[in-house]
């Protein structure tokens, strides 16, 4: 079993930025996809990056 990047509290306590949907680690936990619009936040050095999509053009 892979550990989790993100403590439980934190995870139950975040949503899709854009459509407060729920998320859901990926494959790999290196990131968390969105249920609803299915976008991929990155989680970098154990702090989940939820910034709206139009700010993720980088
Ligand atoms: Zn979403």
């Amino acid at each position: 079993m892979i550990n989790e990047p993100l403590s439980k509290e934190l995870y139950d306590m975040i949503c899709c930025p854009d459509d407060k949907g729920d998320l859901s680690y990926t494959k790999n936990k290196t990131g968390l996809q969105c249920n609803k619009c299915k976008f991929i936040f990155p989680i970098r050095e154990g702090i989940p990056i939820l910034l709206p999509k139009e700010m993720q053009e980088n």
